[in-house]
């Protein structure tokens, strides 16, 4: 039987690379639904190539312009919004989801495929700070199948026992090993920090990625945000994972055993082998990734992460620590000052500045509902906005 899968997020960089690994393998998928935020030349071509049943756009002017790029395409019907965005993540004919939508917009949608049971593969970790318990919490309700595909986690879930990956201690795990490349600026000076460009910090030394995940990466936020995902997804308290900066990118992530064992998993920095992982699990079939060469490779770097010139990472801990609803304030203040940097407004060092600022003004409460959580993620935005302002008033810094 195929595999009937749907995209969120298919003009991204997880959404392409994924369509290559499943254009490679007509045999075993078939593509349901892809959806896009405003990208419609790109769509129109997947939609021609993958003919989905369904293709979503988020805002009415990008579904007509889709529409009438695809009159000759019937059988493709478009739909627009967040409520489609669910519909296709939760139809009955759509067995697989692949939730790679950038940031807290793939959260509605995300748990749209999580709460109707589906193989949700999970790049958007966003979704999964944001609202750690409540997610997790749907999934063991709905019986949904999460598997990882950011490449850290991938790797811990392929070096752990599969049905023991919630119980470390039954399995005789002692610590998980969460590398990190260090991104473009690893060994640049606090000084010079505050001068990097965008376009530097997009330029990934191993891996390429969209621009919100790079910047992410180049702060060592994505390595926070990879922290929080990990305690939820392996169900462990952030002091049993330690962040170990790899900056080879070939070592995905280890586990650490009992008996003094530790197990990688090693692979080219290349997003197609974890989800191909997902998307065939538990088989393995061709990723389209070049062989490893160690040889060619010759030498692994391990250092410790610098918390000074890189406080994100730390943010985001505290941020776990103090739990309800923190980890969605500190991800949505994350995404406003990156936006704010992306376009040129904010400088680099000042991405940390203003997620501390709105963490401080933002006050925590129980993270006991979706809502709550939306509200939150409201004001921390807002707050976040007010600070940057103020900082480009010369008021704060
Ligand atoms: P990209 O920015 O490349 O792609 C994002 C996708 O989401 C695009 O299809 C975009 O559509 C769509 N999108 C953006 N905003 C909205 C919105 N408001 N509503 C609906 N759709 C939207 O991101 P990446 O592929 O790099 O990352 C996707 C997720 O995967 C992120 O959560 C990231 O952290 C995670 N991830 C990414 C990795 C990577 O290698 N790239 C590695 C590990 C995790 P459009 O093209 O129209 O803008």
């Amino acid at each position: 039987m195929k595999r009937n899968v749907t995209i969120l997020g298919a003009t991204g960089s997880i959404g392409l690379n994924t369509l290559d690994v499943i254009r490679r393998h007509p045999d075993r998928f078939r593509v349901h639904a892809l959806t896009a935020s405003t990208s419609v030349d790109s769509m129109a071509s997947l939609c021609r190539e993958f003919r989905p049943r369904y293709a979503v756009m988020a805002d009415q002017k990008g579904a007509e312009a889709l529409f009438s790029q695809l009159a000759d395409l019937p059988l493709t019907q478009v739909l627009v919004g967040e409520d489609s965005l669910c519909r296709v993540a939760s139809d009955r004919e759509c067995d697989t989801v692949m939730a790679a939508i950038v940031g807290a917009a793939g959260l509605v949608p995300t748990l749209s495929a999580v709460r109707s049971g589906k193989r949700v593969l999970l790049a958007n970790k966003e979704a999964l700070v944001m609202s750690g318990q409540l997610f997790m919490d749907a999934v063991a309700e709905s019986g949904a199948e999460l598997l990882p595909i950011d490449s850290e986690h991938n790797a811990i879930f392929q070096c752990m026992p599969a049905d023991r990956i919630r119980n470390t201690l039954a399995a005789g795990i002692t610590r998980i090993l969460l590398t990190a490349s260090g991104g473009p600026f690893r060994t640049f000076s606090a000084d010079s920090l505050r001068s990097v460009k965008p376009e530097e910090a997009c330029a990934h030394p191993n891996w390429s990625m969209g621009q919100k995940i790079s910047v992410d990466s180049a702060t060592l936020m994505n390595k926070g945000l990879e922290l929080i995902e990990a305690c939820w997804l392996f169900n462990v308290s952030p002091d049993f994972v330690e962040v170990h900066v790899h900056p080879e990118s070939i070592i995905h992530s280890m586990v650490e055993y009992a008996d003094g064992s530790v197990l990688a998993q090693l692979g080219s920095p290349d997003m197609r082998t974890p989800i191909a992982n997902g998307l065939a699990w538990p088989e393995r079939i061709d990723a389209g990734v070049a062989p490893l060469d160690l040889f060619q490779i010759g030498k692994f770097h391990f250092e410790r992460p610098d918390l000074q010139r890189f406080p994100c990472l730390r943010l985001a801990a505290e941020a776990f620590q103090r739990g309800g609803t923190t980890p969605a304030v500190l991800n949505a203040a994350n995404e406003e000052a990156v936006a704010a940097f992306l376009d040129g407004k904010l400088c680099f060092a000042d991405i940390a500045v203003i997620i501390e600022q709105t963490l401080d003004r933002v006050a925590t409460v129980a993270a006991d509902s979706f809502d709550t959580i939306f509200e939150k993620d409201a004001e921390a935005r807002l707050v976040a906005r007010e600070q940057m302002s103020l900082a480009s008033a010369g008021g704060v810094s």
